[in-house]
């Protein structure tokens, strides 16, 4: 199999939550495992980790540990007569709990949070059952209480499940208490990087970070983009989240269903320019849950997915539910094998850079073209931020990019990134330069005789922040 630039998010669940099974998805190109705390906790998952960091010594590769908080997931409340069928043009009473009964001919959808009822009126959009009911509100019965809305459509209604106000701003922070719970007992069992859900701006990666901070040890952030407000503020957030994830899921939700493979387009393009890394999420092989083999439209929206620039795409009930978590992580690796030469082609060289003053981003992009124009085996970053890494990997170069650092932490979140292949070296050797001659002399990847680019950033003695400012033609 050749190296593949994409990599594989596999989120694990009882279908993969064992040692051969993780095994098989890590040979065919996962290189992240989501914990979902929608559906467990710290302590549940304390084994799953012991099992990826000896998958990590066994396969000599890191794996990085991503952790999913729940977020303020909104849910409705018991329906009574649940599954109820609903009909076109049905009218259902919403309200707080309390106003159970209140309309008494009715069928009563419950919601829990005063919050999200501030300010409904008549003509807004209400979503459930996961977006396949779509109700209108037809009349305030109670100020911020008590509503009618009428269904636009037919289907079964079910208890408890996910309820969206399409559009409606709710001043609801994204990490809740049981997020912070999960976050501190997450970094105890050794979370490598978080993702956070229902991010509506910029405030909500602030409040993440000084959590992360409050415990002593810095990992990763990645946005969950699954509301319209995320959208409407994605460069702002992108100003200090690490990565982002297109929860399509959520999202098509909240955003008209024909509008989000647009959307996704957007994020992605903006994610690269920013050197942010970025997941395309949910169905992407649904079906598989079920199949052995995905239908056309899901293979094409994995490969359309590569095709825009995707760093990773991920896989959710496909691996932790499924019938088939190994073939579905090896249908994604054979996509990639078609889709990235494609990709590539289409591109004919590395993106240039905007015209802007960033002699680091322009010495990246240098790098790429040498590579090219040198037959290298390979592009060779010493980095000791990942800053150097993210740069290279945002020209996105057909040759990969192996990124040597002596962090371990920078290490797992290079992992994200596209065509980077992330190793923790040894400081032994003072110079950068030095760092990466040995690795490329070292690995097989390289044959005697044939060049590798390598490209570091070393302070002069006295300053204190590394820039990357060196670019060599190294000759095996
Ligand atoms: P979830 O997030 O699976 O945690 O809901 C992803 C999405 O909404 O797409
Ligand atoms: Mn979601």
């Amino acid at each position: 199999m050749p190296p593949m630039h994409t990599k594989i998010v596999a989120t694990l669940g009882p279908a993969s939550n064992n040692y051969e099974t993780m095994k098989a998805m890590v040979e065919y190109g996962v290189h992240i495992f989501r914990l979902n705390f929608s559906h467990s906790d710290a302590a549940a998952f304390h084994p799953t980790v012991q099992i990826i960091r000896r998958l990590e010594s066994d396969l000599d590769q890191p794996l990085t540990v991503m952790g999913d908080l729940c977020g303020p997931k909104v849910r409705i409340g018991e329906v009574e007569g649940s599954p109820l069928q609903v009909v076109k043009g049905q009218r259902l009473a919403l309200g707080l709990p309390d106003e159970r009964g209140a309309i008494a001919d009715l069928p009563f959808v419950s919601l829990d949070m005063p919050a999200l009822l501030l300010g409904l009126t008549a003509g807004m959009p209400v979503s459930l059952s996961d977006g396949m009911l779509q109700f209108t509100v037809t009349e305030v019965r109670k100020a911020d209480k008590l509503f009618v809305m009428q269904s636009k459509n037919s289907g079964v209604l079910t208890s408890k499940k996910g309820i969206a106000f399409p559009g409606k701003f709710h001043p609801l922070p994204a990490l809740t208490d049981k997020d912070r719970r999960d976050l501190h007992e997450g970094m105890d069992i050794g979370l490598d990087a978080v993702a956070l859900s229902f991010v509506q701006t910029l405030g909500d990666i602030r409040d993440i970070r000084a959590a992360i901070e409050a415990h002593g040890r810095i990992i990763p952030v990645v946005a969950k983009i699954e509301r319209q407000n995320a959208v409407d503020n994605l460069d702002s957030i992108l100003s200090l989240t690490d990565a982002v994830m297109v929860a399509r899921g959520d999202l098509g939700l909240e955003c008209p269903l024909s509008a989000v493979p647009v959307i996704q387009k957007r994020i992605i393009r903006a994610c690269r320019h920013a050197q942010k890394a970025v997941i395309v999420a949910t169905q992407m092989l649904l079906s598989m849950v079920n199949n052995p083999l995905p239908t056309r439209a899901e293979a094409a929206d994995v490969a359309n997915a590569m095709l825009d620039g995707a760093d990773c795409v991920m896989l959710s009930e496909e691996t932790a539910m499924g019938n088939y978590p190994v073939e579905a992580v090896k249908f994604i690796s054979e996509i990639a094998e078609n889709a990235e030469p494609y990709y590539i082609e289409r591109m004919k060289g590395p993106f240039a850079p905007k015209l802007e003053k960033n002699p680091a981003k322009y010495l990246a992009y240098a790098a790429c073209l040498l590579a090219q124009n040198a037959e290298s085996e390979g592009l060779v970053a010493h980095t000791e931020s990942g800053a150097t890494a993210r740069f290279l990997s945002s020209r996105r170069p057909e040759h990969m990019i192996h990124a040597l650092t002596p962090s371990a932490s920078v290490e797992k979140h290079l992992n994200f990134f596209w065509g980077v292949e992330p190793r923790q070296v040894p400081t032994l050797l003072e110079s950068h330069v030095q760092r990466a001659e040995k690795f490329v002399h070292d690995s097989p990847r390289f044959t005697p005789g044939k060049c590798a680019i390598i490209v570091a950033g070393q302070p002069t003695p006295g300053q204190t922040e590394a820039h990357t400012n060196e670019l060599k033609v190294y000759y095996k």
